[in-house]
C-alpha cells in the first residue's frame, strides 16, 4: 500500500483551526503516514504534535513557513528534525516582532477607513501568539463589514489593496542561509504565488539554489496538473527536490483538505525520504 504523507499545514499556533493534537489526530483519520508541521513564524505547535504524533504512530516533522521579500513575499518552507528543531528560534523571533510592527500599520489603516477594529479584537481569533491577517479577516467578517473571508482580503488586505503592508524583513538568501545554518531544510512554498512565467521561475530558482535552496513544493492544492510537469522537469533540471503539501488551515481555508489538497493531491513517502538523505549529506559537512 501507498504511504501517503502531507509536508504542508497550519494549527493554531499560526493562523490554523486544529490544535497540534487535532491535526495529528485529523492526520491519522485521512490516512496519511507522516505529516510536517509548518506554522507562520513559529514551532510552538511542534511539541505537542510530536507528542500526539508518538501516541498514534504518524511520523511529525518540525517545520516552519516563513515570508522573505519579493514582491508581496515569498515563502519558504524549513523542514528540521525532532532534536533540533528549536534553533530556528532567532529568526522567529525577529520575523514576529516584523509582523507585529506591520499588523499595527493596518489595523490603524483600517481604523482610518473607518472600520471599528483594534488589535486585542483580532487577538481573540487568534490561539496562539502568530497574530496574522487570516485573523482580521475573521474579524471584519464577524462584524459583518465583508461577507466572507476572501472579500476582506480582496477588497482590503490582500496584497496591492488598500490596507496592504508588507511584513518581511530578511531577503531570500538571508532566509534560506538562517535556515540551513539552524540545521533545517530549506524549500520554496507554493511557487504558483510568485506570478512569475515559466522563464522567470526558471531563472529565480538558479538564483535560490546558489543560495542554497534544497526542495521546491511541487505537488500543491492550486498547481495544475500542467505545472506540476513544469516543475518538475525544471526541478530535475536545477536540482531540486520535489516536496508537496496541502497547506491545510482547517476552517480558515476550506478549500484545501489535509493529504489531499481540493480531492486529488497524493503525496508519496518517497519524496520525504528524498528531503532526509539531502539533509543527512548537508550535516555532516
Ligand atoms: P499574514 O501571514 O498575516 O501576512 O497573513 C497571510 C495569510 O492569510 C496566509 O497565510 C493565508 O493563510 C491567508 N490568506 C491569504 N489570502 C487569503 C484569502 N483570499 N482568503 C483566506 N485567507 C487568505
Ligand atoms: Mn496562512
Ligand atoms: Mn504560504
Ligand atoms: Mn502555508
Amino acid at each position: 500500500m501507498k504511504k501517503l504523507i502531507d509536508l504542508h499545514a497550519h494549527t493554531t499556533a499560526s493562523d490554523g483551526t486544529y490544535t497540534p493534537r487535532e491535526l495529528v489526530n485529523y492526520a491519522k483519520e485521512k490516512g496519511l503516514s507522516l505529516i510536517a508541521i509548518t506554522d507562520h513564524d513559529t514551532i510552538d505547535g511542534v511539541d505537542e504534535a510530536l507528542d500526539e504524533g508518538s501516541k498514534l504512530g504518524i511520523e511529525v516533522i518540525p517545520g516552519i513557513e516563513i515570508g522573505a521579500i519579493f514582491r508581496g513575499e515569498m515563502h519558504l518552507l524549513g523542514y528540521f528534525k525532532s532534536d533540533n528543531y528549536k534553533n530556528i528560534n532567532l529568526l522567529l523571533n525577529r520575523l514576529k516582532r516584523a509582523r507585529e510592527d506591520r499588523n499595527i500599520k493596518i489595523i490603524n489603516k483600517l481604523n482610518e477607513l473607518g472600520f471599528d477594529i483594534s488589535i486585542n479584537e483580532v487577538k481573540t481569533f487568534s490561539r496562539g501568539k502568530i497574530i496574522s491577517r487570516t485573523h482580521m479577516a475573521n474579524l471584519m467578517v464577524k462584524k459583518g463589514y465583508v461577507k466572507n473571508m476572501d472579500m476582506a482580503f480582496d477588497k482590503y488586505l490582500g496584497e496591492g489593496k488598500c490596507c496592504y503592508f508588507k511584513k518581511s524583513k530578511i531577503n531570500p538568501e538571508e532566509g534560506i542561509k538562517e535556515i540551513i545554518n539552524a540545521g533545517g531544510i530549506p524549500v520554496l512554498a507554493h511557487p504558483i504565488y510568485l506570478h512569475l512565467d515559466n522563464q522567470k521561475l526558471g531563472e529565480l530558482l538558479q538564483v535560490l539554489k546558489a543560495y542554497g535552496l534544497v526542495g521546491i513544493e511541487i505537488f500543491y492544492a492550486d498547481h495544475t496538473n500542467e505545472y506540476i510537469g513544469f516543475l518538475s522537469r525544471l526541478a530535475q533540471k536545477i536540482g531540486l527536490l520535489p516536496t508537496g503539501g496541502s497547506d491545510f488551515h482547517g476552517a480558515n481555508r476550506t478549500r484545501s483538505d489535509l493529504g489531499v489538497g481540493k480531492g486529488n493531491l497524493s503525496i508519496d513517502y518517497s519524496l520525504y525520504e528524498g528531503l532526509i538523505k539531502e539533509y543527512i549529506k548537508e550535516s555532516v559537512k
